[in-house]
């Protein structure tokens, strides 16, 4: 995972006091950690995850310190949104040479192993709640990524930089000033 902790804040506000990680140990499992003090492949047990959780827990890594998912920041995510319950790990992420601007900061919702998060609903209900502002929302089912947010007409415009008709070019606008330093100019 690469991390800027000033921008998750700013994007997705403060980690929350009473949203603890209990038993979850999604992200030490599914994300890929590469920091100059420790670096572990994604999809893959992190070697110091013990049977209680992290088993170096009181000198873990800098970034196991100060990471947190979404589901700790965003309030309005329900409670069984929490990533080893519902199977959705939510996180914030930076590209800083992306192929599609919309990756240069996203929010990425991904599926985990056995979630039956899009069956039951809830994966629309996290969408429902994560697509309200101007940060770009990819959600991955395991076989395929998609841009959820902003929706496609809106996104072909941003990224064309086709003139947009006039009920799209307010939003097509602002997106591409959030966007400007992924972009190239017109
Ligand atoms: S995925 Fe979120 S809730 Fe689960 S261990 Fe990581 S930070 Fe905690
Ligand atoms: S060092 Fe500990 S907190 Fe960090 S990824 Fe490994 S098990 Fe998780």
């Amino acid at each position: 995972m690469t991390r800027d902790t000033d921008l998750e804040t700013l994007l997705l506000g403060p980690v929350l006091p009473e949203r603890d990680c209990g038993g979850c140990v999604a992200c030490c499992v599914t994300l890929k950690v590469d920091t100059p003090d420790f670096a572990k492949p994604a999809g893959t047990p992190c070697p110091q995850l013990g049977p209680q959780g992290c088993s170096i827990h009181a000198v873990r890594p800098t970034i196991c310190r100060t990471w947190f998912c979404a589901w700790r920041r965003v309030a309005q995510l329900p409670d069984e949104a929490r990533p080893d319950r519902s199977g959705l790990l939510i996180s914030i992420n930076f590209e800083r040479a992306p192929r599609n601007c919309f990756e240069g900061v996203a929010i990425n919702i991904r599926t985990l192993p056995g979630s039956d998060a899009i069956a039951s609903g809830l994966a629309a209900r996290v969408l429902d709640i994560l697509c309200t502002q101007l940060v770009a929302v990819w959600f991955s089912d395991g076989s395929k990524r998609m841009l959820m947010h902003p929706e496609d007409d809106v996104a072909r415009l941003v990224l064309s930089g086709d003139p947009p008709p006039p009920d799209h070019a307010e939003e097509v606008a602002a997106w591409r000033e959030r966007y400007s330093a992924f972009l190239p100019p017109l």
